[in-house]
């Protein structure tokens, strides 16, 4: 009989294209038909609700009672209108995913469809089960969702899901959205203030987000053979294949049709929710791609970002394929981020990144531009800590990933005139001179979207006109980093407005003043600036001399959230209270500890269930056939070296796999969660996981093909 693994190679071969067919041809005709947005608020509201709906979403007021029925109850026609039979909240509790729980419109008890407005505003899920650091013990499991308006309502399925934010009855966060809200709140302020110095029309600033999405697709039936990919989400094991990504001819190459049927297929679903999917192509490895949509708020982006990956979930079932978010499925080849391209902009149009034709507006774009600079130098081993998951470890600083050193890339031009700027800080400015000419400042060009002059190595890039931070991981939710982001810049921005103010005081005019805090801070922040191979070994010791983190692992990463200066920024920004980042700290090493125990269980069971047995069978086979040969009187000494390779590895494999076990044993025993996980990082991962792989993948080698019990990588990788 046939193998799984054959059979499901038989099956992968054989899969007719399934053919995507948008309702219309013309997206326009479809583009958001499923959301509750501004065109259908305006058709089913009347315009006092309307407009209250509009206010609440901007300036982020309250609804009340008498409006949010209303609102429910348009939505409540125009959601049966479309054959919808349930409402939930959805929201993004800590374990990285949405949540959602339906209930029927239906009222058995009055025969009827209902929806109340309470139930838009506000639900109680049963809160028990998600993470929340120890900030609720069970028995008082009670926490409660709230309505974003500023997110719109949307149909996926048969459902209707309302945004929302999830906290604890005490009040604590226990979501990814009310920090990322807050988060949106205090850049707000602090970049208003700084505007006002520049453009007094100025009076809200939003920041946006554009996320490109990576990931990896592969037949539905060999990721079904491997244990691994399914409880793991990556490939414990496997050798590279003799063609990888060597040949660089997958980037931008075509696109395999099953592929591409299953894009634009999840490309539809994703149009018709608001989602403004604009770009999709071929990325660096084998079977991998990338889409991104357009930029939008970054509120919206983050919820957007979570939806997209859910309906590529679902509609890569209709194409019997799977999607694979994680960070890194494949060793050895290139593993999949989240680039997120943040901006912020005025409600006057103006993009605060975007250099201008005018010297006296690019004093504005300077300032910025270095206090995001600054930040990201100051809160640098935030910003990693931000983006540290199990997953994203294996990623960071291997093939063709930023490393987990943060530094800031500006490209040639503005390095330049960053370095002018500070060399020529003793430089006098007369009674009219031209300052912007004297500082090099009018020499910025409009337009610094070069594609030459675009580093890809670097974690976090300027790119023409946005910061572009490449080393969150593809499986993130976005408002994690991009939180941390709004805070520190938030902060600095603060920090300088106050810095300006003395120069100020002190008698100095306005553009001076904000010159020579520009050039103090220009110079204070210099480390972090990298302009070369962000992925070179000379880069890693060259970082080390500068005094820059390296931190390679999560549970040693996630040390700053409680760093005296990280909860000092959360708390004085109204962002996360030190109760919170605690509660926060623990969930992601509960986390991290969960999916290294998940994969160390992994590697043993098909070590011990699969690998060894298939191993010993084929030994057998070669001792069979090295006792014919000496019978024969025949020369058998390959035979036996291929025995001893087999054995050697065999022998390496079953006593790692144990101790391995032993390591997890002693671990479980210990009750500081920072010790088990740091323990789980390096006496179960850093002690043996490599071991293991190594062993298993020679036996891959070794061992004949047609026995071998796993899929193998140019199996999975080389879709058509
Ligand atoms: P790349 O060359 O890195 O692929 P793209 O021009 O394709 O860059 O843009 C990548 C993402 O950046 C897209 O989602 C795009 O909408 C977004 N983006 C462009 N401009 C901005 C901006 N000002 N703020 C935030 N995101 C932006
Ligand atoms: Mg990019």
């Amino acid at each position: 009989m046939a193998t799984l693994r054959q059979r499901a190679l038989l099956l992968a071969q054989s899969r007719p294209s399934v053919t995507a067919t948008p309702p219309s041809l013309k997206i326009s005709d479809y583009y958001g038909e499923s959301v509750f947005g501004t065109k259908q608020m305006k058709e089913s509201l009347a315009p006092t609700v309307y407009k209250k709906v509009v206010e609440a979403i901007e300036k982020g007021s309250k609804i009340d009672p008498i409006t949010a029925e209303e609102v429910s109850s348009a939505i409540k026609t125009w959601a049966l209108s479309k054959g919808v039979t349930h409402y939930t909240h959805w929201f993004q509790p800590l374990t990285g995913s949405t949540a959602e729980k339906h209930d029927a419109f239906f009222d058995a008890h009055a025969g009827i469809e209902k929806f109340k407005g309470s139930a838009l505003v506000q639900q109680e899920p049963d809160a028990s089960s998600f993470p929340n650091g120890g900030i609720r013990s069970t028995f008082e499991a009670r926490g409660y969702t709230a309505w974003d308006p500023s997110s719109p309502i949307f149909i996926f399925g048969n459902t209707l899901c309302i945004p929302t934010i999830f906290v604890a009855y005490t009040g604590e966060a226990l979501d990814y959205k009310t920090p990322l809200l807050k988060s949106i709140e205090a850049i707000n302020e602090a970049s208003v203030a700084i505007c006002q110095l520049f453009d007094r029309n100025v009076r809200k600033i939003t920041p946006s987000l554009g996320v490109e999405q990576e990931y990896f697709v592969i037949d539905k039936a060999l990721f079904a053979t491997r244990p691994d990919l399914v409880m793991a989400g990556r490939s414990v094991f496997g050798h590279n294949p003799a063609r990888g990504q060597q040949l660089e001819d997958h980037y931008f190459g075509t696109i395999p049709t099953r592929v591409k049927e299953f894009m634009m297929d999840f490309e539809i679903e994703a149009l018709k929710l608001g989602i403004p999917v604009s770009t999709r192509h071929n990325e660096v490895a084998p079977g991998q791609f990338e889409v991104a949509p357009l930029f939008e708020e970054i509120n919206k982006a983050v919820d957007h970002n979570q939806l997209l990956m859910d309906v590529m979930d679902k509609v890569a079932e209709r194409h019997d394929l799977k999607v694979l978010f994680h960070e890194k499925p494949f060793a050895g080849v290139n593993g999949s981020g989240k680039h997120n391209n943040w901006s912020l902009i005025t409600d006057t149009g103006v993009n605060l990144f975007q250099p201008s034709n005018s010297a006296r507006e690019n004093l504005q774009f300077l300032t910025f531009l270095v206090a995001t600079v600054k930040a990201v130098y100051d809160y640098a081993d935030l910003l990693r800590a931000s983006i540290a998951s199990a997953g994203n470890d294996y990623r960071l600083g291997a093939n063709e990933a930023p490393p987990a050193i943060i530094s800031v890339f500006l490209g040639s031009t503005l390095s330049g005139v960053l370095d002018e700027l500070e060399k020529n800080g003793n430089i006098k400015i007369e009674k009219g001179d031209n300052m912007y000419m004297k500082l090099g400042i009018s020499k910025i060009p409009e337009i610094i979207l070069d594609n030459t002059d675009r580093n890809r190595t670097s974690p976090f890039a300027f790119t023409g006109n946005k910061f572009e931070f490449r080393a969150v991981g593809s499986q993130a939710n976005s408002a994690g980093p991009m939180t941390v982001l709004n805070v520190i810049v938030a902060e600095t921005l603060k920090q300088l407005a106050k810095d300006i103010d003395k120069e100020m005081s002190a008698g100095k005019e306005k553009k001076i003043a904000i010159v020579n805090v520009l050039r103090k801070y220009i110079k204070d922040s210099k480390k972090v600036r990298f302009e070369g191979d962000g992925y070179s070994e000379e880069w890693e010791k060259e970082a080390e001399k500068r005094g820059l983190s390296n931190l390679k692992s999560t549970p040693f990463a996630l040390d700053t959230y409680l760093d005296k200066k990280s909860i000092e920024v959360f708390s004085k920004h109204n962002v996360l209270s030190h109760v919170e980042l605690h509660a926060r700290h623990e969930i992601m090493l509960e986390n991290y500890i969960k999916k290294v125990q998940i994969e160390s269980r992994v590697m043993g069971d098909l070590a011990l269930n699969h690998i060894i047995p298939t191993a010993i069978l084929y030994q057998n086979k070669l001792i069979e056939n090295a006792n014919g040969l000496q019978g024969l009187g025949l020369d058998n000494t390959a035979a036996i070296e291929t025995i001893k390779d087999v054995s050697r590895h065999l022998e390496s494999l079953k006593s790692n796999v144990n101790q391995m076990i032993e390591a997890r044993k002693k671990l479980n025993k210990e009750d500081d969660i920072v010790k088990r996980a740091k323990g789980y990082s390096t006496d179960v991962k850093e002690a043996f996981f490599d071991k293991i792989r190594y062993a298993v993948d020679k036996l891959e080698l070794l061992v004949d093909d047609e026995s071998w019990p796993l899929v193998k990588y140019r199996e999975m990788l080389f879709i058509k």
